[in-house]
């Protein structure tokens, strides 16, 4: 029996899950991919995302291995149409962190890892969430087989 059950390890998903097990929370983490993988969808974490990440204590080890953007600049037809400070916004973050979107999911995995060993469960995939009145069911495949939680 769990308080919470997360459906996908992604970033937003294992952020949610690290914050709500360090508010003592039962949770589960349901991920339908074997593996966390190396794609990368997501180049820039903007401050209020990296304030996000510090909350569940991922910030820090991001930081150190990312390169931080303090200035950008927008062009058109070869012309300077803009300049972008990203310094300004924030006084805690002030750049945008250019990092590999994999590298933000190990560190959040590795949070929510440290905080319960077995609340991730990788190969699960959910298809149905029955309410039954008192609780909710989850149902769908593992490995294949059909699998109830
Ligand atoms: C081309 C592109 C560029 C981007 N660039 C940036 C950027 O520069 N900066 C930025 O901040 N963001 C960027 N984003 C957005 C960023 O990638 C997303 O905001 C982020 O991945 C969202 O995280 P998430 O956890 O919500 O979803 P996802 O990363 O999609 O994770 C969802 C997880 O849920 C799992 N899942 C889904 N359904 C089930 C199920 N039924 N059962 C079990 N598991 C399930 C999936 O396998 C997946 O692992 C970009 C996105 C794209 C597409």
């Amino acid at each position: 029996m769990f308080d919470v059950v997360v459906v996908g390890a992604g970033p937003v998903g294992l952020c949610m899950a690290a914050l709500l097990l360090q508010n003592g929370h039962r949770v589960a983490v349901l991920e339908r991919r074997a593996t966390s993988g190396r794609q990368t969808r997501a180049i820039g974490i903007h401050p209020p995302a990296l304030a996000a990440l510090d909350a569940v204590g991922a910030a820090h080890p991001l930081v150190s291995s990312g390169v931080r953007i303090t200035h950008g600049a927008a062009y058109s037809g070869g012309r300077k149409v803009a300049d972008m400070d990203f310094a300004r916004p924030s006084a805690e973050y002030p750049f945008i962190l250019s990092v590999p979107q994999y590298l933000t999911t190990h560190a959040l995995e590795s949070r929510v890892i440290d905080l319960d060993p077995g609340a991730l469960h990788r190969g699960v995939q959910v298809e149905e969430v029955v309410d039954d009145g008192g609780h909710l069911r989850l149902r769908g495949q593992k490995s294949g087989l059909r699998w109830n939680f």
